[in-house]
């Protein structure tokens, strides 16, 4: 079984590191020089949207997948007519628009922030006076860990939110309260077999992602998470691991956004579930039952960024993953996970690398 993966970083590393266990070989295409994945198996060196390169990594391999959501959703579907390609690509095609994300989540009853479409500088105002202060503008498109992101928190400030977003396809949501937040891993197969890991509590720090751990001790809210993204797997008629963000106030969960593909905030899974969500993926697209996503332990991850402390080498009581890329700030360079006996303990243990090495 030979996959192409498009998009070589860290979490093209981990497929491929899920892959070699499983006996799977993996090529990868990518643009940079020395991506993480290149040590797990030959890179095409080309641009994302390199409409022959795709097409080479097809020829390759039996399969195609990607780590990389910013592909573009038609090579992927003229890929799809010679060469199963998973996740769908109108999954896809949803995550990289946040209003049709936000459509499909309405559509299927899934609970979300109310929204206002922004296409000139006055339906900010329009959006102000339906949606209230705080008001979170975003780009439609490209955003990512927080970019692409203004908070206006007084009316006057909505220039400003024109000057630094206008110009692209925006959208503005509602400020959720939130309680914190949580993510939901699923996994589905081709023919329909699915698997859901615990629900994950997420801690981001100036919107890039800081913490996660799992098991979220909150049954009720476990069970209406794993709904939620049941109706998107089925929906989707998805296959492949597929990640759902979602906001907590109270008793009840407010979508995000969903991300089809492995997710940062399932890394914990490496050594904190019975299988991994990497090998879960490769399972999955290759019509494989999935494998249990039963708990090892009270797991928690920590992101390592910008920076890999010398304390974060040091460390005895968690397992660093150094995805070997040049240190730069926010940059995502490794992290570090624990596995315990109790919730308390996980807590302890995560609070006190934190401490060593931020
Ligand atoms: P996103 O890029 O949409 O995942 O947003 C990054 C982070 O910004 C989220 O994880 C939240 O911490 C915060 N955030 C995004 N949207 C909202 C919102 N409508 N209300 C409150 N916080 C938000």
């Amino acid at each position: 079984m030979r996959i192409g993966i498009i998009g070589a970083g860290q979490l093209g590393q981990m497929l491929g590191f899920a892959a070699e266990e499983l006996g799977i070989e993996c090529e990868f295409l990518d643009p940079s020089e020395h991506p993480p994945a290149a040590e797990c198996g030959h890179v095409i060196r080309a641009a994302f949207d390199d409409a022959d390169a795709i097409e080479q990594l097809a020829a390759n391999n039996d399969i195609v997948t990607y780590e990389f959501e910013n592909v573009p959703v038609a090579a992927l579907e003229r890929l799809g007519e010679t060469v199963p390609v998973y996740p769908p690509p109108a999954a896809l095609r949803h995550a990289q628009d946040r209003l049709a994300e936000k459509q499909l989540f309405a559509s299927l009853g899934i609970p979300l922030a109310a929204f206002h479409v922004i296409d000139g500088r006055d339906d900010i105002d329009v959006a102000l006076e339906q949606l209230g202060l705080p008001l979170v503008i975003k780009t439609r498109r490209l955003g990512y860990d927080g970019k692409g992101q203004f908070v206006i928190r007084e009316k006057p400030q909505a220039d400003d939110a024109w000057d630094e977003l206008g110009g692209q396809l925006l959208i503005a949501e509602q400020w959720v309260p939130f309680d914190y937040e949580v993510s939901v891993i699923g996994v589905r197969n081709v023919d329909g077999d699915t698997a859901l890991y615990p629900l994950t509590r997420n801690v981001h720090r100036n919107g890039i992602l800081h913490t996660s751990c799992a098991p979220a001790d909150a049954p009720l809210l476990t069970e209406l998470g794993s709904d939620y993204m049941r109706r998107l797997l089925d929906h989707l008629d998805y296959v492949g691991v597929l990640a759902l963000e979602l906001f907590v106030v109270g008793d009840s969960l407010l979508a995000n956004e969903f991300a089809p593909r492995v997710h940062n905030s399932g890394h914990w899974t490496i050594e904190g579930a019975a299988t991994s969500q990497f090998s879960n993926h490769l399972l999955a697209i290759s019509n494989k039952s999935p494998g249990s996503t039963a708990l090892r332990g009270h797991a928690g991850m920590l992101n390592l960024i910008g920076t890999i402390p010398a304390a974060a080498r040091a460390t005895k009581s968690g397992n660093l993953h150094d995805y070997g890329k040049e240190p730069r700030e926010g940059r995502k360079l490794g992290h570090i996970t624990v596995v315990a006996d109790s919730a308390e303990q996980r807590d302890q243990l995560l609070a006190a690398i934190a401490d060593c090495v931020t």
